[in-house]
């Protein structure tokens, strides 16, 4: 059974017209799959249906063998940690450190923002600063996340991503704030990492030239539809 399975997925927000309309498609484990579109094509709201960030108004989500939309809260938390997010605007706590913003990976966002943050173990935090070595930022372990530049922040987001070792990443627009070099080299970490970790990424992106040359297979959404689905080096051959 594929990894992620979405079946003829709708979604309103308040009743309003839909905002994604009958969306299917798989995704295998190991993917590294490019959702591309212009803004407001429904990118981002397809990636919050996947983890439930919204609720889900048509049809099914199916990842890992269950049905995202009748999970109660508590299975639902258990399945999230399954599933990393990284975000445009990096979503780190700020005045918080490096380390901490990957710690706080294992207890949600929400939670880190209300303070609770546990003890970590000598485990947990060699965890952490393994995976900032890997990013290149472990320099930086004990910094403020306020102090970062956009291109470490968006590193330590990765970090934070990983820390619970996902079998699925979803990155909303994870370069869109960045400079050109810059952009280049979170493709690059997020692409060879995600290939050592075996973990399978679905990418919103909005340049199709990146998305075609980090991406497998690209799904092109326009106005809530699939317009697209196929494999990226046969879409850079057809053009
Ligand atoms: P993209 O990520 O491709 O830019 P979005 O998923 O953000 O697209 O938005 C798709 C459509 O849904 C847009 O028309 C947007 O205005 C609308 N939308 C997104 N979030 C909400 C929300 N919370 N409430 C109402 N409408 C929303
Ligand atoms: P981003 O650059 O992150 O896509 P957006 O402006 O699309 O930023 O969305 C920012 C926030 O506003 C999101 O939480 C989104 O759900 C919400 N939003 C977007 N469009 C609408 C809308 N038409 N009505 C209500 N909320 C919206």
């Amino acid at each position: 059974m594929p990894l992620l399975q979405v079946n003829n997925l709708g979604k309103s927000y308040n009743g309003q017209s839909n905002v994604l309309e009958d969306i299917s498609f798989d995704v295998g484990a190991g993917e590294f799959v490019a959702v591309i579109g212009p803004s407001g094509a429904g990118k981002s709201t397809l990636l919050r249906c996947i983890n439930r960030m919204v609720d889900i108004t048509e049809g099914n989500v199916t990842f890992d063998g269950s049905d995202i939309g009748s999970l109660n809260k508590r299975e639902l938390r258990k399945t999230r940690t399954n599933i990393g997010m990284i975000f445009q605007h990096y979503n780190l706590v700020p005045r918080l450190s490096v380390i901490e913003n990957v710690l706080h990976g294992r207890f949600g966002y929400k939670n880190a923002l209300q303070g609770v943050f546990g003890k970590f173990t000598e485990e947990e935090k060699t965890k952490a600063f393994t995976l900032l070595q890997k990013l290149g930022i472990a320099d930086h372990a004990y910094r403020r996340c306020d102090q970062l530049s956009g291109g470490q922040q968006q590193r330590v987001g990765i970090a934070r991503a990983l820390i619970q070792d996902p079998k699925l990443i979803l990155c909303d627009e994870p370069i869109a704030s960045l400079d050109p070099n810059t952009s280049k080299v979170i493709m690059d970490y997020l692409k060879t990492i995600a290939s050592e970790m075996n973990i399978t990424c679905i990418v919103n992106l909005h340049q199709v030239d990146v998305a075609k040359s980090y991406s497998d297979r690209m799904i092109g959404l326009n106005n809530g539809r699939i317009v697209f689905d196929g494999s990226s080096y046969r879409i850079t051959e057809d053009r």
